[in-house]
């Protein structure tokens, strides 16, 4: 037997056993005479000592040993005469009686340690030393507890568990596919699935009414913190059920989540906030509820007083930051900046102090002091805060707004990673036009079923058409997203229409699909979640890459297998590919 106990549990009701531990060295203290020894697993460290009590071996051993060696040590558990209260096991140690080292180890490129002097590039290449710290040790903990949570909620409520293939061809999420090539068909590819939606579809078609998976997707996109080229859905779908009844379902879900991993409880219904209105009061489809700040639409009330900027803009918008009246000319210079960085792309930041004395702001040769006061009031501003407005053409400005109004929470410390606030996007456009392409995209996709109420719009206004589509959204993050899906043919095939797609198209894409609503296809919706954002959500961080056990880094690259890589000609050759000269 290697051990009797784990490194993080023994305590003084243990006092006087023998036991055996196995682990890592995470430190050796030599003290002359004594010799103390942090020996780690993945429950903790445990103190061990060597003294004139253990043999002489074991104290020979304990001088040779070196970070990360694993060691076996057996010895009684004595309580500790200077106890630490920061570890869990700090009352006891190990009087130890035996040691042995079981493997010996390099000195590691980095120190295991909460926070290690290692960059990210040498940590990513020693990944499985990087997992050996506490930090990545609970993010992939809380990732276990969510998935069981998961699975546990999901039975429950009558769902399978079904696997479908990761070997397909092209499903159209609006993202690149990775491809396989196939030896045994020359010249054909698989593709690796951006979601199993059209699956999961036939799945109600089969009768399996409540399916759920937690499963690998794969997107061929640009990498950015949030995104990792395989990432990981909890992707579910029901049949005879209304969105209500998918809401309904996923809320409770959610809750529960919150509930048995964060001990956060939710008491309240998730608002449902409509698309447009998400839009027009926070500039974005995924707005951060934890606080106000919402838009204020003012182009009508400024316009007319040959201030240009105003005069020329589709749209002008104001926020406003509460008691920042204060701002210094640099910090606004600062934010001016901040807005007029390609990224956010705005042309220049207006700026209005409300101040106890009076009223001042960056356009006072514009507009008179009683007429920024109407200003201040239309927007909810009082003594000390300041308005912040940009102008432009809507849709960019919106976007912008967001942006800053994003940063001013920041700064503001109102993002409160501890607190979290649902909501519920409804009410999503069927469809997205895209001037460069001059066509309609499907904003969700092509699955998608409009509203009942708006199917007559298809011919003559598409770009009118709601979808009967929401988003599952937390403090700004877009957690997961789903729809009602079409399950008549006739309308399936209207939308690909629409979509751009000729007959022969959708044919030869989806006939499978197609084929299979013409045998007894039920009602059914359904909603996919993204795992590593609710994980990383749920542990407060940004990044999701700490919640994958193994990650790609910005470039889509595993530096620690090395790959993708160069493949052997002859497996190419096996392929039937030829591969044209790349410059490196
Ligand atoms: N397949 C969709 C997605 O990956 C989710 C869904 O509609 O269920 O976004």
């Amino acid at each position: 037997m290697y051990r009797t106990n784990t490194c993080g549990e023994l305590r003084l009701e243990n006092l006087s056993q023998q036991v055996t531990l196995a682990g890592w060295v995470q430190k050796v203290r030599n003290l002359g005479a004594m010799t103390f020894i942090d020996l780690r697993d993945r429950y903790g460290i445990t103190q061990l000592v060597v003294d004139d009590n253990s043999s002489e071996e074991c104290k020979q051993i304990a001088q040779s040993l070196g970070r990360e060696y694993v060691l076996q040590a057996t010895g009684t558990v004595l309580e500790r005469s200077s106890k630490n209260p920061k570890m869990p096991t700090g009352d006891i140690e190990i009087g130890v009686s035996s040691l042995k080292v079981l493997n010996a180890a390099d000195t590691p490129p980095f120190t295991i340690e909460d926070n290690s002097d290692g960059g990210d590039e040498l940590r990513m290449r020693y990944r499985y030393l990087d997992l050996r710290r506490n930090p990545l040790k609970n993010a992939l903990m809380l990732r276990h507890r969510m998935a069981q949570v998961t699975r546990n909620f999901l039975d429950g409520e009558n769902f399978m568990e079904i696997e479908t293939p990761y070997m397909i061809n092209s499903t159209p999420e609006g993202a690149r596919d990775f491809l396989v090539p196939s030896r045994l068909n020359p010249g054909k590819f698989y593709a690796l699935p951006q979601s199993p939606q059209t699956f999961k579809q036939l799945l109600m078609v089969a009768g399996y009414d409540r399916y759920f998976q937690i499963v690998r997707c794969f997107r061929d996109e640009d990498l950015r913190a949030d995104r990792q080229p395989e990432f990981t859905q909890i992707d579910c779908e029901m049949a005879f059920v209304e969105q209500e009844d998918v809401l309904n379902v996923f809320e409770r879900f959610a809750k529960t989540l919150f509930k048995e991993v964060l001990g956060v409880e939710i008491a309240y219904d998730f608002p449902r906030m409509p698309w447009s209105v998400a839009m027009e009061k926070y500039g974005s489809d995924k707005p951060d509820i934890r606080f106000g700040m919402e838009f204020n639409d003012i182009t009508a009330d400024v316009k007319g007083k040959d201030f240009v900027v105003f005069d020329s803009a589709e749209y002008v918008g104001a926020i406003v930051a509460e008691g920042c009246a204060g701002y210094t000319r640099k910090q606004i210079d600062g934010l001016t900046e901040f807005v007029k960085r390609p990224q956010v792309g705005a042309k220049g930041l207006v700026w209005i102090r409300i101040e106890e004395g009076g009223i001042k702001s960056s356009i006072d040769k514009f507009y008179t002091p009683e007429e920024l006061s109407a200003l201040a009031e239309k927007c909810g501003a009082k003594a000390g805060d300041l308005i912040l407005i940009l102008a432009g053409e809507k849709k960019q400005t919106l976007s912008a707004l967001n942006v800053l109004r994003l940063e001013m929470g920041d700064r503001l410390g109102l993002r409160d990673p501890k607190k979290f606030a649902p909501l519920w996007v409804v009410d999503f456009p069927l469809l997205e036009w895209d001037e460069e392409t001059q066509r309609f995209y499907a904003m969700h996709h092509p699955f998608t079923s409009p509203k009942p109420e708006d199917i007559e719009f298809m011919d003559s206004d598409p770009g009118k058409v709601r979808a009967n589509a929401y988003d599952f959204v937390c403090n700004g993050v877009e957690v997961g997203g789903g729809s009602v899906r079409i399950f008549d043919r006739e309308l399936q095939q209207k939308m690909f229409k629409l979509l751009g797609f000729t007959a022969e198209q959708a044919e030869a894409q989806f006939g499978f699909l197609m084929n299979a609503f013409r045998y007894g296809a039920p009602p059914h919706a359904g909603i996919a979640f993204g795992f590593d954002r609710f994980c990383s959500l749920f542990g407060g961080s940004d990044s999701i890459r700490d919640y994958i056990a193994f990650p790609k880094n910005n470039q889509g690259r595993d530096v620690m297998v090395d790959s993708p890589t160069t493949i052997d000609p002859a497996q190419l050759v096996e392929l039937g590919i030829e591969l044209k000269e790349v410059a490196e």
